[in-house]
């Protein structure tokens, strides 16, 4: 085997399948394997798989596919909610899918397999790279999640919540600080419930208070997504009022049917969402705040989707991230009865999707003409693409700095105009 011997980790999914990965990248580098996340040949894949939607197991195994695509004799590894999930189903007690010559590795097994990597290792010579600086960095706080959401295969594959305490949070916080990072997004399968597993249960908001102190003023802290009882007016307060937190939320509201929502087990008080939004903006006007909303939950009547409907047109989302539900085995969704076809599935997503698109049209045209804070994340041809604090994705028409590197730069950008998908905005830098 050569020196050359290289691992890639590509993932499927939620931020938290993404910092894993980046987590057993830095391991793995760290170890003296060449690994990296390109399309390209390696003699491992690690496929940081996820479960939550039929479609997106159906895209863990397109990948592994892929991976054999590159080399037919390549290592697959199929990594966690995937595998968990399907060991928690009791489908492929030999850990392989019978179909795909890959291995099924769960989130408990993540030790064994970099155990066994290291052995590979030290029959090779150590080819060590040093880990590249990246603008954003995703921190995982928590994992696994102790609800019961009816539709949810979560806790089958990530286990009951576990957070991390929160002097690990804060040491590596600062080691993301010290990397060079300029954003760092705090992430967890159920962030909001944050602290909960404590024997002296903490929450969301002891931790951000914390991480507010340790704030710097060159990285700003996004939070990924929290469920909707995490939201609360103290916390937007914290979060619009503290110092270096972005003016942007994510709540997986999933419906905004009451009697729905309960069937689900899914304790979601809308009116306060609306009310802690109404405040946020009132506080903040360039506040963003996204949502997750699914369709066809099982006996969600034409009604109660467009209860749904409603609300996007009551909060006025910056965007909305939409899922068809799909029927996962093991969950009580599953077996309920009112069952959506698939035809009025496709149909309501569709509905919500032109929803979403209407309301980050009027997001974006809300935004012209205002100055924010845009964090560099890459060069197109002559120009800079960027993300701002409020979660717009900008082209910098106008890049004044001469030939300096902007990468990885935060600057201030006037925001001018949209472009047609609703999601690029043009703007120029100002410092
Ligand atoms: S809160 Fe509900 S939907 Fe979210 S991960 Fe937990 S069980 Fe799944």
């Amino acid at each position: 085997m050569s020196e050359e011997y290289q691992i890639l980790l590509w993932s499927v999914g939620c931020r938290a399948n993404q910092s894993d990965r980046q987590m057993m990248l830095h391991d793995l580098e760290s170890m003296g394997f060449r690994a990296g996340t390109a399309k390209a040949e390696a003699e491992v894949y690690i496929i940081f798989s996820c479960c939550v939607t039929a479609a997106a197991e159906r895209d863990s195994r397109k990948l592994a596919r892929k991976a054999l695509g590159f080399n037919p004799e390549a290592k697959v590894i199929i990594y966690g909610c995937m595998s968990d999930y399907l060991k928690s189903l009791n489908i492929n007690p030999m850990n392989k899918i019978p179909d795909l010559p890959a291995r099924l590795v769960g989130h408990t097994d993540r030790k064994r397999l970099l155990e066994d990597l290291k052995e590979t290792l030290d029959r090779q010579s150590r080819h060590i790279r040093p880990v590249d600086a990246k603008p954003r960095t995703t921190l995982k706080v928590q994992t696994g999640c102790s609800r019961a959401c009816a539709y949810c295969v979560v806790p089958a594959a990530r286990g009951s919540c576990s957070s991390m305490n929160i002097d690990e949070v804060l040491e590596s916080f600062k080691k993301a600080v010290d990397s060079g990072s300029r954003e760092i997004v705090l992430t967890g399968v159920n962030l909001g419930d944050w602290g909960s597993d404590f024997k002296q249960r903490r929450n969301l908001y002891d931790l951000l208070t914390e991480l507010e102190k340790a704030a710097v003023p060159e990285v700003r802290i996004r939070l990924s997504s929290i469920e909707p009882w995490a939201l609360s007016f103290e916390l937007v307060d914290l979060v619009l009022k503290g110092r270096g937190f972005c003016p942007h939320l994510h709540v997986p509201v999933q419906s905004a049917d009451p009697a729905l929502l309960d069937r689900m087990g899914r304790n979601t008080d809308l009116y306060k969402i609306k009310e802690v939004i109404d405040k946020a903006v009132s506080i903040n006007p360039g506040f963003a705040f996204g949502m997750d909303l699914i369709a066809g939950l099982p006996t969600e009547t034409q009604n109660a989707f467009e209860n749904s409907l409603r609300f996007i047109e009551e909060v006025s989302p910056a965007y909305l991230h939409v899922f068809g539900y799909s029927k996962r085995p093991g969950t009580r969704a599953a077996g309920m009865d009112g069952q959506i076809e698939r035809g009025i599935i496709k149909e309501r997503v569709h509905e919500l999707i032109k929803a979403g698109r209407k309301k980050t049209l009027e997001f974006v045209e809300r935004n012209k003409e205002s100055e924010r804070d845009v964090l560099i994340t890459g060069r197109k041809k002559s120009s800079y693409r960027g993300l701002t604090d409020n979660f717009l994705e900008v082209e910098l028409t106008e890049v004044r700095n001469g030939d300096k590197k902007l990468e990885g730069e935060r600057v201030t950008v006037k925001l001018e105009n949209g472009m047609q998908n609703g999601r690029w905005i043009m703007g120029s830098i100002l410092s």
